[in-house]
């Protein structure tokens, strides 16, 4: 999608702190990091939200949480615990329509969010 951000990430137009990537997901540091560890992970291909997956995309999640395992190991916090977030929709508090998951980690994290 020719107008969509994490796309233009993707395609290397917009800057991004990228952390790992694999042939089909992307990572790179929210810009507005609520933890010492927030990274978006992402599919290189354009899936808008949860609501677009589909028998066709859907392995693009696995790809995701993959790299995100990658990524608590370099981070090291895969021991002391972490998050995944994927919100959804206006109520989930989705912002950019490109899904992404968020890895949170490196302090307590509350429960329930906001
Ligand atoms: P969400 O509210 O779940 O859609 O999350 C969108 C996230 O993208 C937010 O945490 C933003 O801080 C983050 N974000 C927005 N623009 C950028 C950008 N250019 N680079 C990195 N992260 C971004
Ligand atoms: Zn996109």
């Amino acid at each position: 999608m020719s107008d969509c951000l994490f796309c233009k990430i993707v395609k290397g137009e917009i800057p991004a702190e990228i952390v790992a990537e694999n042939d089909h997901a992307l990572a790179f540091r929210d810009i507005n990091p609520q933890a010492s560890t927030h990274v978006l992970v992402i599919p290189k291909v354009h899936i808008a939200s949860t609501q677009d997956l589909n028998n066709e995309n859907v392995d693009a999640l696995s790809h995701m949480a993959l790299l995100a395992n990658e990524i608590s190991d370099a981070e090291k916090i895969k021991d002391s615990g972490y998050r995944w977030v994927i919100n959804t929709g206006d109520d989930g508090g989705q912002t950019v329509f490109h899904i992404h998951l968020h890895l949170l980690g490196g302090r307590q994290l509350n429960w329930p969010p906001g």
